[in-house]
């Protein structure tokens, strides 16, 4: 039996939880935990509408919360409770979904600005000590590294997934150390990404991707398709 890591899409709208009830007398996430050996390999995607009960399975389980800020907020599904499943020890990464819009930096700080307008408070989420960049940025890449059952971060073993920032941006002007990913992550937008290196293959180079022209060749003809 294989061992890999093992998404599933889950409690993502109310009427999904409703039908889930109806059929079951159980919630999504309840059901799931009542059934399957939850733990690490696991990643709930969404998890938007869950109970604080079922936020302390989750949280207790290892499994790691694929959040999907853009998506949800694109398609109205409501906001994940992050504050008690961080206080429950809860783990996390983002990821795109519906596509509508491909951009990490833009899903984390929309899963920021979402607690913090629902909240009514900054810096809901990351401990004093830290920059929420950092925090954000740190977390994030931690939970995507186990939905993605890789280890994350500069490490021998690790897979070589390298991103440059571009110092000479103007949203990062002056900026040092964390100061540095709060910059890039709530006022530089993607234009601050100089390189990207994906399994230690280079696929950006001075902000483009290298096979740009192909793809977007590629893509204007699958619209095409779509759209006659
Ligand atoms: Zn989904």
């Amino acid at each position: 039996m294989t061992r890999g890591p093992i998404h599933i899409h889950i409690a993502e709208q109310v009427r999904e939880v409703e039908a889930c009830l109806a059929w079951s007398g159980q919630r999504p996430v309840q059901w799931l935990y009542a059934h399957a050996a939850v733990d690490e390999r696991w990643c709930l995607v969404h998890a938007t509408h869950v109970t604080p009960e079922e936020v302390r399975l989750m949280a207790g389980s290892g499994a790691v919360v694929g959040l999907c800020p853009i998506t949800e907020a694109n398609l109205g599904d409501g906001l994940f409770p992050m504050r008690e499943h961080i206080a429950a020890g809860g783990r996390f990464g983002v990821g795109s979904d519906s596509n509508v819009l491909i951009d990490a930096a833009e899903e984390l700080r929309l899963l920021e600005y979402g607690q913090r307008l629902t909240l009514r408070g900054r810096n809901v989420l990351s401990p004093a000590n830290l920059s929420t960049g950092r925090w954000l940025y740190q977390q994030a890449l931690e939970g995507a590294g186990q939905a993605l059952g890789v280890r994350a971060g500069l490490a021998v073993g690790a897979p070589a997934d390298l991103l440059e920032l571009d110092p000479d941006h103007v949203s990062l002007h002056g900026r040092s150390g964390d100061s540095l990913l709060d910059s890039a992550l709530f006022a530089a937008r993607n234009g601050a990404v100089r390189a990207v290196w994906r399994n230690g293959r280079e696929l950006v180079r001075e902000g483009r991707h290298l096979n740009r022209d192909a793809i977007q060749t590629r893509y204007r003809a699958a619209l095409d398709r779509i759209l006659a």
